[in-house]
């Protein structure tokens, strides 16, 4: 039986570590916190709220996400959003502005000028990109669309998506349905109307208009600790692997040509031995591992992928508190309109059950790439900022009745241009290393549903090969068609 040590028991260990299992992997699991799941983390307080760490839903992009949910029997418990949600604002002008949902809204929508709305009908004709050049996005939606779209709707959605910058990220690599669709369709906006991006034969891909987003009944943690459970004591906690070490090949070993790993464990004077090892911690902890001086020297630039800091804060008011409907699914907030904050879910109105009755809760994103100074500002300056922004913007006048922050210094990998450099070197670091694997959200796609199918893709891979047999290896990044552009 292979003996698989999967590293990091965020949603990407876990659900290779349970796909692997049913493959008759005998699996290990080390996670260095005390918690299942990584980013995905839920507090529940005694008195009725709720608040999310990171993730506040999943995007079902798959039949394999319905699948995963259904081998937990998790059915009865998964929630989808209230229909309220549906309407996204974005603001402009300092006002909250809804999302047009129709071609007749966009006609009369306020988010865009006149000439901006004609740059929709322009679009189709527009040339496509001649070279191969790894585009910025925002140069992307300048060429095809113009200025006006990358200043409000593009910069607000990249706010929400990756706290992150248009003009760093890669159209390719981090919207790559959007560079596909040029390439397919030549347009965005025909390829749209023409269903979509193509999908290879026996995709089980959903398309973005049709996935629904959901979590469950207590909160998206639901999902990391029924596999941690399931997994029973096959997973290890606060067990940081510090070193990884490849034993010199022994003929006498039946698998990986002799090949053995070695992991050494926080706490732990003996190491453990394993055939298969698969890395599923983040890009930067890669760093603080001792690793073969081949595999450290290859990995060495993935470290320093660009994590920008967050801080998530959740704030729970009396619902007479607050003038706005709150009827959607939240707002988000172009970098020019001056304001403090990324944006804000209103996630009571997405899942009611996370504030007491008569209350709400929202919660709202503030630093990233573009104000990475007012993620490193303490709780009480950040509460500040935050409140004043709600007030301008919904109406509020009461204070918290409740508040939980968290800050996350290394938040969300960013995809910038030149990304490719990072996914050939863990292609290579994979080849040159029978046995070795890397996953995670810095190299398959930053969403949850991205990193789920990236571990069925996965563990596919990893079963597929047998013993020293490296034949069904492919290279491990497929980023071209898989990944989830719009998640929250
Ligand atoms: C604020 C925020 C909001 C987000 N919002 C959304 C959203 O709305 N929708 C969405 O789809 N996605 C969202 N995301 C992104 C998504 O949550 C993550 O990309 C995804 O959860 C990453 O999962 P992962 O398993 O790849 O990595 P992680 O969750 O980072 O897990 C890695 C795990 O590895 C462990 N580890 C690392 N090194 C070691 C070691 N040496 N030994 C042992 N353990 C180790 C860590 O402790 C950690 O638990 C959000 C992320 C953040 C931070």
């Amino acid at each position: 039986m292979n003996r698989t040590a999967i590293i990091g028991g965020g949603i990407s260990g876990l659900t290779l570590a349970l796909l692997l299992r049913e493959k008759g992997h005998d699996v290990r699991l080390f996670e260095a916190s005390d918690e299942p799941g990584g980013a995905i983390r839920t507090t529940r307080s005694p008195d009725g709220w709720m608040a999310e760490w990171g993730p506040n839903t999943i995007i079902e992009s798959s039949g394999r996400i319905k699948r995963l949910v259904a081998m937990l029997d998790l059915e009865q418990r998964r929630r989808y959003p209230d229909s309220a949600a549906n309407k996204r604002y974005i603001v402009r002008g300092g006002r909250m502005v809804p999302v047009p949902d129709s071609p007749a809204a966009l006609l009369g929508t306020p988010l865009l000028s006149a000439s901006a709305k004609l740059s929709i009908l322009r679009e189709p004709f527009r040339r496509r990109s001649r070279n191969d050049h790894d585009e910025s996005l925002a140069d992307f939606v300048r060429r095809r669309l113009g200025e006006e779209f990358l200043k409000w709707p593009i910069d607000a959605l990249v706010g929400g998506i990756y706290a992150g910058n248009p003009e760093r990220l890669s159209v390719r690599h981090a919207f790559p349905r959007l560079a596909l669709l040029e390439e397919q369709h030549g347009s965005m906006i025909l390829g749209q109307l023409k269903g979509g991006i193509r999908r290879p034969p026996g995709s089980d891909e959903i398309p973005r208009n049709k996935a629904e987003i959901f979590s469950f009944d207590d909160g998206l943690q639901v999902l990391p600790e029924t596999i941690s459970r399931q997994l029973g004591d096959a997973v290890s906690f606060g067990s940081a692997v510090e070193r990884i070490h490849q034993e010199p090949p022994d003929a006498t070993s039946p698998t990986r040509q002799g090949r053995r790993w070695q992991l050494h464990l926080s706490g732990e004077l003996q190491p453990q031995d394993f055939d298969t090892v698969v890395y599923a911690g983040t890009s930067f902890g890669l760093s603080g591992m001792a690793l073969p001086e081949s595999l450290s020297g290859l990995l060495a630039p993935v470290c320093d992928i660009p994590h920008p800091p967050v801080t998530s804060f959740t704030m729970g008011f009396r619902r007479s508190d607050i003038a706005h409907p709150l009827d959607g699914f939240g707002v988000l907030v172009p970098g020019i309109e001056g304001f403090s904050i990324l944006g804000t879910l209103f996630t009571s109105t997405l899942f009611p059950n996370r504030a007491p009755d008569g209350h709400v809760t929202l919660t709202t994103y503030l630093g990233g790439s573009r104000q990475p100074e007012i993620a490193g500002m303490d709780e009480e300056k950040q509460a500040a900022l935050v409140l004043a922004d709600l007030r301008k913007l919904l109406g509020l006048s009461g204070e918290p009745l409740y508040r939980h922050r968290i800050h996350w210094p290394r938040a969300i990998p960013q995809y910038e241009t030149g990304f490719g450099r990072f996914l050939e070197l863990m292609d290579r670091a994979e080849r040159e290393h029978p046995g070795f694997y890397l996953a995670g959200n810095y190299r398959t796609g930053i969403s949850v549903g991205d990193t789920i199918n990236a571990a069925f893709d996965l563990a596919e891979r990893i079963a597929g090969e047998p013993g020293t047999d490296q034949a069904g290896k492919q290279g491990g990044a497929q980023v071209d068609s898989g990944q989830d552009d719009g998640k929250k």
